[in-house]
């Protein structure tokens, strides 16, 4: 049953939508978490949580419980098949946590919601929004079932294709093509790459990532033209013969879980339209590649709970600061896409640029720093 009325309703129980709820429940403050689906996704989905994001996590408890699930990988690396171009170190980033921790998303939703338990709240499933009334004192949020709520705040966690965002009439601009296609895994492979570090190889049709899961499967992402339908071993076997390692080449035993996903890049008009509130993918979209997304959506679920918490002037605050971050976080992620699709006659220059840039500390460890996710103030 959901309650008559309530401060704060939480739209979307994903890694955003719990943590602004954790973030609030640190507060004092009891939020209306509602999720449409009846059960939690089991699936991998985004596999990195970086340094600066578990800095903001201590905040909250999570980092330490996070910390103790995941693979801790102290590097990363940039590679053209078999040649290192630069090796990324993170463990003399300023931080209680000098790794970048690999855990599926699955997991680290459960801290979340154990947390969240632990605290004294809950998500309550299945309850779909429908519909919401704005007037100046809050908002009437109506549900699939036919209940309505009544809250002073809502709060949009409600993923990329946000109701609460379309609701309130917030834009979410970009172009109408369908957008970047990608082919993701988490596979049993055969290889001598290192387990101890995430490569991302830079292929002239793409970017591939290889990164090494606790479970002891190798997460693939690679930008693709056609994604099939049901991705396959051999799809996955094709792109490492494409784009990894030459000299000892890898070879796929079998895919535990395979997605395909397409992806814009793009951010909401404003985070605030009076009672609502934007987090998360419902805020942001953009590639994969450099692990950001659900990173920058942790982090903006902390400083929305601390906003809410604090007051209405907070929440100005909030929408103001978060959205530069996540233009930044766009700008850096279509970098690193457009320096894997470099044409042929550019290669062997970027090759030689990123090998001289990454033999000096001072760069290397401005790199470190900014794929760890630690915002202007840190670092
Ligand atoms: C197949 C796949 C693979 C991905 N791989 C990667 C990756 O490799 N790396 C990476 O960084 N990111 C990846 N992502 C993206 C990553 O999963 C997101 O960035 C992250 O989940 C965003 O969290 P969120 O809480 O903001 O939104 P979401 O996780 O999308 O959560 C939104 C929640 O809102 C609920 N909801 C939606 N509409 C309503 C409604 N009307 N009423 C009630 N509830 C509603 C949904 O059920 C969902 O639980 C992947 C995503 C997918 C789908």
């Amino acid at each position: 049953m959901l309650p008559e009325s309530t401060d704060v309703l939480v739209v979307g129980a994903g890694p955003t939508g719990l943590a602004v709820a954790v973030a609030l429940a640190g507060h004092g403050m009891t939020a209306t978490v509602v999720d449409r689906l009846a059960e939690p996704p089991v699936t991998s989905r985004a596999a990195v949580v970086h340094a600066g994001t578990l800095e903001v996590l201590d905040r909250i408890g999570v980092a330490a419980p996070l910390a103790a699930r995941g693979l801790h990988s102290t590097r990363f690396t940039v590679r053209d098949r078999d040649r290192v171009l630069a090796a990324v170190p993170f463990d003399r980033l300023p931080s209680r946590y000098p790794y970048a921790l690999l855990i599926s998303q699955a997991e680290t939703e459960v801290v979340l919601t154990d947390r969240l338990t632990a605290l004294g709240g809950r998500v309550r499933r299945p309850y779909e929004l429908t519909g919401l009334d704005l007037d100046d004192g809050g908002a009437t949020a109506r549900f699939a079932d036919g209940g309505t709520v009544r809250a002073r705040w809502v709060v949009g966690a409600d993923g990329m294709h946000s109701r609460v965002r379309e609701l309130a009439g917030i834009g979410f601009g970009g172009p109408a093509d369908p957008g970047e296609s990608f082919l993701l895994a988490d596979v049993r492979v055969d290889s001598t790459l290192p387990r101890d570090q995430v490569t991302l190889f830079l292929s002239r049709q793409g970017p591939l990532i290889w990164a090494p899961l606790p479970d002891g499967t190798v997460r693939l992402v690679a930008t693709v033209t056609d994604a099939p339908r049901e991705p396959q071993a051999r799809h996955f076997q094709a792109l490492l013969d494409e784009r990894g390692p030459v000299r000892r080449p890898d070879r796929v035993l079998d895919v535990a879980w395979a997605s395909r996903f397409r992806i814009h890049h793009r951010i909401a008009d404003t985070y605030r339209s009076g009672p609502v509130l934007l987090a998360g993918d419902a805020a942001h979209v953009h590639s994969p590649a450099g692990g950001q997304g659900m990173n920058l959506g942790l982090r903006d679920a902390v400083a929305l709970g601390d906003a809410l918490a604090a007051g209405p002037e907070a929440l100005d605050a909030y929408a103001a600061e978060r959205r530069p971050r996540a233009e930044e976080v766009l700008g850096f992620a279509a970098g690193l896409t457009r320096l894997a699709a470099a044409p042929p006659a550019v290669r062997p220059l970027r090759n030689l640029l990123l090998r001289v840039v990454s033999a000096l500390p001072p760069a290397r460890q401005r790199l470190a720093v900014r794929l760890a996710g630690f915002e202007p103030g840190r670092g």
